[in-house]
């Protein structure tokens, strides 16, 4: 059959190979939810079914607490275990994440009591009762765990969904309550009348995790003196003392504690005297300390006694005023916390009210007394002789006050004035904590602490500080006080008797209680009536089968029910010898709460020596918090939160523009482009999270638009590969040189985001795929290779080389991205084309493929940077050639490299490495043709064109060259817009000699007909 004549096609456009894919150019919102359960659900539940069961991946979820909204620092959170554990699955490992909760704990039952006040429950006064206040708070949490739940799962999150598990589960409760029963077996746990943290507001013992610290907390400060009663032997024969009238002056920033003073404390090595004041009598201080009273005095006072050592002061005793007047003289005592350079060189110690003072007294045997109530009131014990003095009144607020009042109308308050200093709040109620002595229960952490710090040497810790952090937070903790007097959270299992108050708790009443629990349910332990015996052994029992045993009320701190959820890790629990969880990764607020509360529980549950303890976690990642543009923590009342979904609806970004320029969308509302949740992944994958992290409008702009670059490259790399097959691949051998720059680039990129994916360096991933996506890949190859790809034969090797390349591109990207943007590689494969699904897995099933060795070549790592050296400068002389009106398109001009001529450019590598890539140098630098040559002028061909610019660059170590552009030698091919065309001699359209042999070869194919109003061309590809 005759080819059919040029003339027959409609237009040359219509033998170009342009892609058509029908991947969209915008995220369809319609087809989300799809891909999110595909790239969730459904692969967790396949790889649970396909990936090998003794190769699992362990990441243990720290739990959010089942409570409120989640904000912008979950989706750090969530996102980053998300990263991980799918970067594991491109591994081939199998992946255990099942997600948890934290239930129990005050602010829920605070919220539970708010709604029940709200409903106007408590009209008549009636305070809730705890069996009420727990049902409130659990339908609470329950809510919260389900709308957080499909808040997580929004967010791309592949996870054990459906056995998600949470503290106030039975069965949590069941594994939390035998760890516990451990400890009581191995005397971790007791019971002592001891200072702890007491927040009044949520009338409850507080552990040093649930404080906050405020810079400028104001108290008053007094210097008070107590009246000595008795001097020691070493004073007595003095000369100038005034026995009647000497004071010991000492300084306080909690004056309400004074009533509580016990003792005062004195350094033994310390210089002391006595000085004689006009108004304040006689005055016993620290000799360091002289200089500074006399401000404080407002006279200079003279020196009675002077140079009496702190350890001649044994003996002396003093009297505290608000004992009364029978009340026994308290000693002074020394100890080796005063110190020279603060207050008056004398500490006043109120055991109960403070934790040096309190470990001070009971090396001395002196009881601690706490005469302040769960309110932080005032008891009538602060003034036994005078009650109405001081009781009821709040010890932060009027307590205070009459305090100082009392003492001031006695003489003895010296001076007292307001202070800012640093002071412990309740991290919930945000108002200020006491130090009070309660009976609360302790762990002992003394007693494990060598073999949990041993345990952290078997660690890794991302980033590496995270160790010391955490060592530091368990070297400074002798106890724990886990005991809270809330109704909302786990009981401890403790049996008071009924006259005497004394605790039972040993390891066979424990296991009783858990029986009942196990047959009744934890609610029981609330409803059931007080003197049920049921919940008391046997043993406990009267013979008459009567309890003379109550249940306690007190519930565990609930870093202990989350420190115990290594519980769940059933599986690994009973493999010995090896860490329970791959991964831990939660934000640094973790050392001293949740790391610290579940490495003491499960170091104290393997009862093992320091040294072969091992921690829970095999490695320790932390992230820091999210901060506004301006670097300030969000919150709501500085209006600066930004909630997750803001960033997936893209709301928080001026609406895309069309290409009209006008703002899209019907009746002027304004569309904005909601990229989903690849977009707040790609955000966090891009964030540097061992640092605090900045969000703001600019980096969500540059998160947008690296997405859009995303999907723009994969519909790109679609439509490229619409008709290729994968079984005609070329070899490698038969690629062109610019192929395989781009393999070896291919192979860099891959190697480089694998490494910082296995660092769990996820930004220095992110950073590796941009640069190479917007200049390797678009920049140098894509551009390079359209003509071949738009123009060259069908079918025709060098077009299959390309697709070749862009075969490989595809499929790498996609490892490289499925970790990050699981969306939009889950979306990638729904519009890949039947061959390549048919020679290929899902990307997010693949195994990161590994760069083939060939790929690696060392030369172009030298080569390279000179090609694209001359690729600058022959850009450069184009932009003045356009400047000056003489050229549009990139290809409507040739090109001349000049070398300089020096001793010894001919030969020279960057001379050789130009000649060898010469027959290329056309595609690189996208013109119609580029020739070189040695030469240090102008060379006459260029000269005479009829105009030339030129450019002078170094291309490598001192060796110039001149990169000239001038105008094309040859025609335009009507067909390829490239100048290369001979001479136009009649009317009709003129091809160069590629596109006559590409037209000849196609003629008889049946290519599709080309749509109206569709007239592409190579050039608009371009
Ligand atoms: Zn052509």
């Amino acid at each position: 059959m005759p080819a059919p004549t040029r003339i027959l096609w409609r237009s040359w456009s219509s033998t170009l190979q342009l892609p058509r894919s029908r991947f969209p150019a915008r995220v369809s919102q319609a087809e989300q939810a799809r891909y999110l359960e595909a790239c969730t659900d459904h692969l967790y539940a396949w790889q649970r079914r396909e990936r090998p069961a003794n190769s699992t991946f362990v990441l243990h979820d720290g739990p959010p607490y089942a409570n409120g909204r989640l904000h912008i620092g979950h989706a750090l959170n969530k996102i980053l275990k998300d990263m991980v554990c799918r970067f594991q699955l491109g591994h081939g490992k199998r992946i255990d994440y099942v997600p948890g909760w934290d239930c129990h704990g005050l602010p829920i039952e605070l919220r539970a009591l708010e709604r029940q006040r709200e409903a106007g429950n408590s009209g008549g006064g009636r305070q809730m009762g705890e069996v009420e206040v727990r049902r409130a708070a659990q339908e609470l949490a329950s809510k919260a765990i389900a709308e957080q739940r499909t808040a997580f799962q929004g967010w791309g999150i592949m996870a054990d969904w459906e056995n998600a598990w949470w503290t106030m589960d039975k069965g949590f409760e069941m594994k939390q309550l035998s760890v516990f029963r451990e400890m009581v077996d191995q005397g971790l746990i007791y019971r002592r009348y001891k200072p702890v943290y007491w927040s009044p507001s949520s009338r409850t013992a507080l552990a040093e995790a649930e404080l906050e610290y405020k810079d400028d907390h104001e108290s008053w400060v007094a210097y008070v003196k107590f009246p000595i009663t008795k001097l020691p032997p070493a004073l007595i024969s003095e000369r100038g003392l005034d026995p009647q009238n000497i004071g010991a002056l000492i300084w306080t920033t909690t004056p309400w504690t004074l009533p509580a003073n016990r003792v005062i404390a004195v350094h033994g090595e310390l210089k002391y005297c006595v000085v004689q004041t006009t108004k304040y009598g006689q005055l016993l201080i620290a000799v360091s300390r002289l200089s500074q009273m006399a401000a404080i005095l407002g006279e200079e006072p003279t020196v009675v006694v002077e140079n009496i050592r702190g350890s001649e002061l044994g003996g002396c005793l003093y009297h505290n005023v608000f004992q009364g007047g029978d009340a026994a003289p308290q000693p002074l005592l020394p100890a080796p916390f005063v110190s020279a350079d603060a207050g008056s060189g004398l500490v006043h110690c109120a055991p109960g009210h403070g934790m040096e003072d309190y470990d001070l007294c009971l090396k001395h045997g002196i009881e601690a007394v706490a005469p302040v109530n769960d309110e932080g009131l005032f008891t009538e014990k602060a003034m036994p002789h005078s009650p109405k003095t001081l009781q009821g009144k709040s010890v932060l607020t009027g307590g205070n006050d009459a305090v100082l009042k009392y003492l001031t109308d006695l003489g003895h308050v010296i001076a007292s004035y307001r202070y800012k200093h640093k002071y412990p709040y309740d991290w919930r109620s945000k108002l200020p904590v006491i130090i009070r002595a309660t009976e609360q229960w302790f762990a002992d952490v003394k007693g494990i602490r060598e073999a949990a710090l041993s345990s952290l040497d078997g660690v890794t810790f991302i980033p590496e500080g995270g160790k010391t952090r955490l060592e530091s937070f368990v070297k400074g903790r002798t106890e724990w006080c886990i005991s809270r007097q809330r109704a909302w959270g786990v009981p401890i299992p403790a049996l008071y008797h009924i006259q005497t108050d004394d605790a039972v708790l040993t390891k066979d009443s424990v296991s009783h209680i858990m029986e009942v629990i196990a047959r009744r349910g934890i609610e029981a332990w609330w409803t059931d009536d007080e003197n049920d015996p049921a919940w008391i052994a046997p043993n406990l029992l009267e013979e008459s089968g009567n309890a003379i045993y109550r249940r306690g009320k007190d519930t565990m701190d609930v870093w202990f029910d989350s420190g115990t959820s290594w519980t769940q890790m059933q599986e690994r629990i009973s493999q010995q010898g090896q860490p329970l969880a791959d991964v831990y990764l939660e934000g640094t607020d973790q050392h001293r709460g949740w790391f610290q509360s579940s490495l003491l529980t499960h170091i104290a549950h393997q009862n093992r020596p320091p040294g072969q303890a091992i921690a829970p976690f095999k490695t320790l990642v932390t992230h820091g918090f999210t901060l506004d543009h301006e670097g300030r923590k969000m919150s709501k009342s500085l209006g600066n939160v930004i909630s997750p979904d803001e960033i997936m609806s893209g709301t928080l970004l001026p609406p895309p523009k069309t290409k009209r320029g006008k703002v899209e969308g019907s009746q002027g509302q304004p569309t904005h482009d909601a990229m989903g949740p690849d977009a707040l992944r790609l955000w966090v994958a891009g964030s540097d999270y061992t640092k605090d992290i900045v969000i703001g409008q600019s980096v969500l702009k540059a998160v947008h638009s690296s997405l859009q670059k995303y999907r723009v490259t994969i519909k790109l790399l679609l439509g490229a590969l619409e008709d290729f097959d994968p079984s005609s691949a070329l070899a490698y051998d038969d690629l062109t040189k610019l192929d395989k720059i781009a393999l070896s680039q291919l192979a860099h990129v891959t190697s480089a985001t694998l490494e910082a994916l296995q660092q769990y360096d996820f930004s220095k991933a992110v950073i590796a795929i941009n640069k190479w996506i917007n200049g390797d890949l678009s920049a140098f190859y894509i551009e390079s290779v359209k003509d071949r790809l738009y123009a060259g034969l069908p079918g025709g090797i060098s077009r299959r080389a390309v697709q070749t390349v862009l075969y490989h591109v595809y499929n790498y990207l996609q490892a490289m991205l499925a970790p990050l943007t699981p969306l939009l590689v889950e979306e990638s494969w729904n519009y890949t084309p039947q061959l390549l699904r048919n020679a290929n897995a899902h990307p997010l099933k693949r195994i990161f493929p590994t760069v083939p060795a060939e790929w690696q070549r060392k030369e172009t790592a030298t080569s390279v940077p000179w090609l694209m050296a001359a690729n600058s400068a022959v850009k450069a002389a184009q932009e003045i050639a356009r400047g000056e009106k003489k050229m549009g398109s990139s290809l409507q001009c040739s090109v001349l490299l000049a070398f300089d001529e020096t001793e010894n450019v001919e030969g020279s590598p960057v001379m050789r490495v130009f000649q060898d890539y010469k027959d290329e140098l056309d595609s690189l630098f996208v013109v119609s043709s580029v020739d070189i040559t040695v030469s240090s002028s102008v060379p006459l061909h260029v000269g005479t064109a009829e105009w030339h610019y030129a450019t002078r660059f170094d291309c490598s170590e001192g060796q110039m060259a001149t990169a000239y552009v001038f105008a094309p030698l040859n025609e335009k091919c009507d067909r390829c817009w490239r100048y290369v065309a001979p001479t136009r001699t009649t009317e009709e359209d003129t091809l160069c000699g590629r596109c006559e042999d590409v037209v000849q070869g196609i003629s008889a194919t049946d290519l599709p007909p080309v749509a109206a109003g569709e007239v592409p061309t190579a050039a608009a590809a371009a």
